[in-house]
């Protein structure tokens, strides 16, 4: 019996562009051993062959919030009431049980819409009244669990948080569910890396959570123990933080992050939404991946990413669901280039005279995801991951187009609907456009959000 898997596709957009009848052998670890075009049809025959995208910063637990923070209360000045008011109430239900049903759920959502990596950004660490579980790592082991049920790649970023602001005050009522001194973190972190060594597909990473939650010298101590892993922090989402950072440490996030650190292509600043032209411009000759999350920075009116200067300086990016407010990678790359059209009031902002805004969205955040958490994926060439989407190239979607083409009628004029077929370091995980453990995955997240929306 043949230990590799061959799959053929009509087209496919190979490291070396565009290719037709491309035969595609996998090993059993899930790595690409060969890439072929003109070859005759065998294996399991798709369309379009792409690589799949990293998600390169989720908080899964938000999927079960999705939808339902679009009211406000009756101050004028605060939209974050319906949305933090509701994250409380949930938190004070969301046990281990209840993380990873919607931790897998959101996964096999993410699956389906054409990612095959997430970096989870968990800070979900106490139970609800703040103290530890038993196991300091129970809500990491089941942020793996669920990566295990789903089939994704996960890129664990455990997230130290240790002060509710700049000037170190403690953390107060729900906060404390995620709060751990440095050495607290250091043990987590042990435990949590010893299960993520056990796991297939599985890497670790560090995440200070923000530079308002972590104390300056902590960042340092977090960063020497990261020791070149993935290193991702939140920088500058909204005017407040950096209005925040001005005061104390007279400075804006990513300005002091510069005077403070030797930031490398280690590192992932997400929500690089508030930058002056000087720290764009650094960010982008850093080498270190901006993570735009630009579906819930719409929701969550935190403003526009430099996208235009940033790419002018050849600067690395990639994209997350963050919020999970909505899983759809074909809406996160048209909502980052719609966003630049409408305050620019210009159209196709990425595009070169060379490559489409399909194209050009599409393979820069396979680029940076891919790096942002160290992963060898996004690439159809010998020697990567076959993490692998096939999209339907008999769509009435794709009539009248080819090649670059076919990415921007997907990008900007269809949606995920148009996956059918996904493999995740190999494992076939979404077939006729469904997850193939879709059923059982979905039944126990409706089990679980009929307990949760009973106590709200
Ligand atoms: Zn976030």
């Amino acid at each position: 019996m043949s230990s590799t898997k061959t799959l053929w596709a009509e087209h496919a957009l190979t490291s070396g562009g565009w290719a037709s009848d491309v035969r595609v052998e996998v090993d059993q670890a899930g790595s690409i051993v060969s890439v072929r075009a003109g070859q005759p049809a065998v294996g399991e025959q798709t369309g379009l062959l792409l690589p799949a995208m990293a998600n390169l910063h989720s908080h899964a637990f938000q999927r079960a919030m999705a939808g339902m923070t679009e009211t406000r209360g009756s101050d004028p000045e605060d939209s974050f009431w319906s949305w933090r008011k509701l994250m409380y109430r949930f938190l004070n239900h969301l046990g281990p049980e209840e993380c990873e049903a919607i931790a897998a759920f959101g996964q096999v959502e993410m699956l389906e819409a054409g990612y095959t990596s997430v970096g989870e950004f968990h800070y979900l660490h106490h139970q609800p009244n703040g103290t530890h579980y038993t196991n300091r790592a129970e809500m990491s082991e089941r942020m793996i669990a669920a990566a295990n049920q789903s089939g994704i790649g996960l890129t664990l970023l455990p997230v130290l948080y240790e002060q509710g602001g700049c000037d170190g005050r403690e953390l107060a009522g729900g906060q404390k569910r995620f709060g751990n001194t440095m050495d607290e973190y250091a043990q987590l972190f042990e435990q949590a890396s010893s299960s993520v060594s056990n796991t297939a597909n599985a890497n670790i990473g560090i995440a200070p959570h923000s530079l308002r939650a972590v104390s300056r010298s902590s960042l340092t101590v977090a960063h020497e123990l990261a020791a070149g892993k993935p290193f991702h922090i939140h920088i500058a989402e909204q005017q407040a933080e950096v209005d925040e950072l001005l005061a104390s440490y007279g400075a804006r996030p990513v300005e002091w992050l510069f005077d403070n650190h030797s930031v490398d292509s280690t590192w992932c600043l997400i929500h690089a939404t508030h930058m002056t032209a000087d720290e764009t411009k650094q960010l982008a000759v850093s080498g270190a991946v901006a993570g735009l999350c630009p579906i819930t920075e719409s929701n969550l009116g935190d403003g526009i990413f430099d996208g235009k200067r940033y790419l002018d300086h050849s600067g690395k990016w990639g994209i997350g669901t963050d919020s999970n407010v909505r899983i759809s990678l074909s809406e996160e790359l048209r909502t980052l280039e719609y966003s630049q059209r409408l305050r620019d009031m210009r159209r196709a902002v990425y595009a070169t005279t060379s490559q489409s805004n399909g194209r050009l969205l599409f393979e820069s955040a396979l680029v940076g995801g891919a790096q942002a958490l160290q992963r060898h994926t996004g690439c159809i060439a010998v020697g990567y991951k076959a993490d692998l989407v096939a999209l339907d190239l008999h769509s009435t979607s794709f009539l009248g187009v080819n090649q670059d083409g076919w990415l921007d009628a997907w990008l900007f004029a269809h949606d995920d609907n148009l996956v059918v077929d996904v493999w995740a370091n190999g494992e076939h995980v979404v077939a006729n456009s469904r997850h193939v453990r879709r059923e059982q995955i979905e039944s126990q997240y409706r089990a679980t959000m009929k307990k949760l929306t009973a106590h709200l």
